[in-house]
């Protein structure tokens, strides 16, 4: 359940209603009481966790033309529920629904939940009419080509509001990309091959803005961050985390803090004066870097800002978008790596970290805050958050750039708590099982082309990654419990016929 009722109080979902004016103004009265009184059930506290906004009943074709531009055009508008409570001639709705550029979530419910038995007479059966009215409407979305999701049932049923609560986090995740700024340092690591893609497409696509700085531009800033700034933060690290003594003021490696925090303090001022919400680095490029930043990383993920390491900007895109869907609900969102597997005994699982850069808003428990080589890079040694993932269910995704279009590809896994304690990897990692198995899932993900950088999050249901893939009109894998490696190798073929067909000549 969603922990926190508004999570994004710059974001609207507008509740349009559709009838016809033959019904007269006491039907219509009343279609918009029981709609406005549905609108604020789904918008209650625990609900919907973008606010509803409700909209007077449309019953002729210029009022929902003007309405679908204005959603259209409005810069808090991320998306339209609609519902037909009456009947509403759908041909009234062509213009409006060919201009539309939001997602749709058609709900077919009606005000009450049981039939009146005993009293029904044909002023209930005139007043309560979704039943048909929405399949009327559903023939134009279907004629129209137009792609919604569609909810039925009651707006009291469990299922009816996670549904739309899913939707409506893939909404402002979409809206989320269509404003993303994305600041590379340095280009992606050398001829490295699924970190590369078409930046081009994946503003058209998506709306990442992708755009690449010298990483001395990044070093000017740090340098000038004062000593007294890095030292004021450099104590709330030392606050927050258990910190190894010889990161402490007075330890031999304290000046090696000092530098995390001065690179945080400077990443954060650029990331801010830019307008950028997600960055990537790469440890072949570090200009005057003296360390390969890893805390002031790890922090500003756990702030919410897309990473990706060795210039990996898709996933970095990617993280930022889920960071954005999954705000306000329990559990982390983080960059991840499978790294290396345990395949027996016991049932086979994965070992997942990168070289530093793993979000702490994944962390079980306090992180602790730690100086070590790096064998990479042939910098200072860098300081990091160590930790273990909190166990629990949890999604690992993967965007890939496939040459005439994009895939996600996602795996629902099990995170647990390493078997032992891991005392002498100096690094943040996650244990997990993938679903149905590791054989199956890796069969499957490597069939599929997906990347070795991904994005694991235990905040974001597939059900919301579903929806935004349906949004954006990209191509989403999906492995779970329910995946036969063979099933899911014609998946794979028949996605490539009907995506090739999808997009226009
Ligand atoms: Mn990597």
């Amino acid at each position: 359940m969603d922990t926190d009722a508004t999570p994004y109080p710059d974001q609207e979902i507008w509740f349009l209603t559709g009838s016809q004016g033959l019904y007269g103004d006491d039907i219509l009265h009343q279609v918009a009481e029981q709609s406005r009184s549905i609108s604020k059930t789904l918008g209650g506290p625990g609900k919907i966790p973008v606010k509803i906004v409700w909209k007077p009943v449309l019953t002729d074709a210029e009022s929902i033309r003007r309405l679908c531009q204005e959603a259209s055009s409005s810069d808090t508008c991320v998306g339209v529920i609609v519902w037909m409570h009456t009947f509403s001639p759908a041909k009234m709705w062509i213009a409006g629904l060919s201009t539309l550029d939001r997602p749709l979530l058609h709900l077919h419910t009606q005000y009450n939940l049981s039939l009146p038995w005993p009293s029904i007479d044909m002023d209930f059966m005139n007043l309560n009419q979704a039943a048909h009215g929405d399949r009327e409407f559903g023939h134009i979305e279907s004629r129209v080509g137009i792609d919604r999701k569609i909810v039925a049932g009651h707006a009291t049923d469990p299922r009816v509001v996670r549904r739309i609560a899913a939707w409506a986090r893939a909404a402002v995740g979409r809206h989320a990309s269509r404003t993303l700024r994305l600041a590379r340092f340095g280009d992606n690591m050398r001829d490295v091959a699924v970190t590369e893609g078409d930046k081009v497409e994946a503003q058209l696509r998506f709306g990442y803005s992708v755009n690449t700085y010298a990483v001395n531009d990044l070093v000017a800033v740090v340098d000038e961050v004062e000593d007294k700034e890095a030292a004021q933060l450099a104590a709330e690290y030392v606050e927050s985390y258990d910190m190894v003594p010889a990161l402490r003021p007075g330890g031999i490696r304290h000046d090696s803090l000092l530098y995390a925090a001065r690179q945080e303090i400077g990443l954060r001022a650029f990331l801010t004066e830019g307008g950028f919400t997600a960055f990537t680095t790469n440890f072949e490029d570090l200009g005057g870097l003296r360390q390969l930043p890893g805390l002031a990383v790890q922090r500003l993920m756990a702030d919410g800002y897309g990473f990706g390491g060795e210039g990996d900007w898709k996933t970095s895109a990617l993280l930022r978008t889920m960071k954005v869907m999954g705000q306000g609900r329990p559990g982390g969102t983080t960059f991840m790596e499978d790294y290396t597997y345990h395949l027996g005994p016991g049932t086979p699982r994965v070992l997942g970290a990168h070289m530093l850069e793993v979000c702490p808003s994944v962390a079980d428990g306090r992180p602790s805050c730690q100086i070590h080589p790096l064998s990479i890079g042939g910098r200072e040694d860098p300081v990091r958050l160590v930790f273990n993932a909190a166990p629990g269910p949890a999604t690992v995704v993967g965007l890939s750039d496939l040459g005439d279009r994009f895939r996600l590809t996602a795996n629902t896994v099990d995170v647990i708590t390493p078997s032992e304690p891991l005392h002498r990897l100096p690094v943040a990692r996650a244990v997990w099982k993938p679903r149905p198995s590791l054989a199956e899932s890796a069969e499957s993900w490597l069939l599929a082309g997906a990347p070795h950088h991904t994005v694991l999050s235990s905040a974001v249901d597939v059900e919301t990654l579903t929806d935004y893939a349906a949004m954006t009109g990209v191509e989403l894998l999906t492995i779970d419990e329910n995946t036969h490696t063979e099933q899911f190798a014609k998946e794979v073929r028949w996605n490539a016929a009907y995506h090739r067909l999808a997009q226009a000549l």
